[in-house]
Formats: structure tokens, C-alpha cells, sequence
């Protein structure tokens, strides 16, 4: 989720210096035209882009590049044009009604520990995704898969580890409370039972949720593979157990 308390040059790269040091906040509260303009319809779509209530045209990595690129070209028409543009549709999501392709990946149980330590950052995120991106694409995914989406870390509702809603994909911060197994090696995973891969006890992804197989069960989405199925390698499966991997299978190809 963006937060309002984040600084605008860690989100829009190519703004000038001092609106840099600005935060999202501040950015949506000035009052300036042009540049500031821009920025403060680009923020107020970003954050609309994070809301499960609202279905927003473009995802949030569109608003991030044409904004930084509009910025970037120095042209005060472009970022006129697109300050409009965004304007236009920030308008309209006044009355939007909710998306209605919206699935989610549950934890299969309740996490005893409500608070995890084990939290995880977008950065990380972006890492993972691109080893389960590798495994879509090994199995006939467009190899651009990884550039139609967005990753965006929040607090989801309680038991939910994950989220699409069109091209973002939602990524609980904490793992529902169980914290997150963030390395893709799968060296934890010792034993196998029913088809899924299991942590052994006592190692790093034992007791913990795997990113690797919630990023894959999501992307999973994006291709167009619904919840409920097992898909391959069981990886569509809605619900996830603790300290268990589940990968699409070597040689498995997209219908
Ligand atoms: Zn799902």
C-alpha cells in the first residue's frame, strides 16, 4: 500500500529536488500548478490504484512511468496532458463501482503469533516475482509477464496472505501473522506429502508462509487460472498451509 507518509522522490524519481523531499501527503495538499499539479493528481491515483473499492483504468506502475517519464522530458504540455488526463479520471472514480474480478489466497489456518516480525518489503517481493514470473514463462507465459503487474505490499484482512485485482497483485505484509519464507532456495523443503513440498522442522521456512508459491498462485491469476482449481503443481489452490512449497511442474505447459 503506498502511505501517505513517504517521500514523493521514492515513488516519482524524475520529480525536481525540492517536491522530491516532499511526502505523498504533502504532495496531495499543494496547491502549485504544472509540475506540482501533476504530482498531486498522480498521488491522488496512485492511492485510488491501491483501493480494493475502486476499479482504476491504468495500474500504478503506468501512473509511476508516464508521471517520472512526463517529468523527466522537462515538456510543460506533456505534463499538462497527462495531469489532465489523470485529472479525468481521478474525477471519475468518484462512482465507480468495486472491481469485480477480485480472488484471494487464504492462510488454511490461524496464525497463532497475530504479529510476525517476518514482514516483507516490495523490494523483496520484486525479487521473488521474478523467479515465479520464470517458471510461468518456462511454461509458455508471455515473456513480459512480470511488466503487466504491480506489486503492492499491504495490510490485508486478517487470514489473507494475498490478492489480484486486475493487474495488482496484494501481498500482506506480515503473511496473515505467520511471517514469510522470502528465499527462493528450496533447500527447507526435505520432505513431500499429498503433492506439496514440506519444510522440515526447525528450518528457516518451517512455520512460515512461502512467498515463492503465493507469488506463483497469483501471477497464476493473470494468466487466467482461477482459484479453486489445483492447476499444476496444486499451485491454484486457495488456501495455503504453513512451511509448504508448491511449484509449477518441469515441462507443464499453458493450456
Ligand atoms: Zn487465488
Amino acid at each position: 500500500m503506498w502511505r501517505t507518509n513517504q517521500l514523493v522522490g521514492s515513488v516519482f524519481t524524475a520529480a525536481p529536488a525540492p517536491n522530491r523531499s516532499m511526502t505523498l501527503f504533502d504532495a496531495l495538499n499543494d496547491g502549485g500548478g504544472n509540475v506540482e499539479a501533476l504530482l498531486r493528481h498522480a498521488v491522488s491515483a496512485l492511492l485510488s490504484t491501491g483501493s480494493q473499492f475502486i476499479s482504476y483504468p491504468v495500474s500504478a506502475r503506468w501512473i509511476v512511468d508516464q508521471v517520472n517519464a512526463a517529468l523527466a522530458s522537462g515538456d510543460p504540455t506533456r505534463i499538462e496532458n497527462l495531469k489532465n488526463q489523470l485529472a479525468a479520471w481521478n474525477q471519475r472514480e468518484a462512482n465507480v463501482t468495486p472491481p469485480t474480478v477480485t480472488q484471494t489466497l487464504r492462510a488454511a489456518t490461524t496464525s497463532p503469533t497475530p504479529t510476525s516480525t517476518l514482514t516483507v518489503t516490495s523490494s523483496t517481493v520484486s525479487t521473488v516475482a521474478a523467479t515465479a514470473a520464470a517458471q510461468w514463462v518456462a511454461a509458455g507465459a508471455p515473456s513480459d509477464l512480470l511488466s503487466r503487474v504491480s506489486f503492492v505490499v499491504a495490510d490485508l484482512p486478517a487470514g489473507v496472505l494475498a490478492q489480484t485485482t486486475g493487474d495488482v497483485i496484494y501481498i500482506d505484509r506480515d503473511a496473515a501473522g505467520f511471517g514469510w519464507y522470502t528465499s527462493t532456495s528450496a533447500s527447507p523443503f526435505t520432505t513431500s506429502s499429498g503433492g506439496d513440498l514440506v519444510a522440515a522442522n526447525g528450518s528457516l521456512a518451517y512455520g512460515r508462509m512461502d512467498l515463492l508459491t503465493v507469488l506463483l498462485h497469483e501471477l497464476g491469476h493473470l494468466l487466467g487460472l482461477a482459484n479453486e482449481d489445483a492447476g499444476p503443481g496444486r499451485v491454484m489452490i486457495g488456501t495455503l498451509p504453513v512451511g509448504v512449497r508448491r511449484t509449477v511442474p518441469t515441462g507443464y505447459l499453458l493450456p
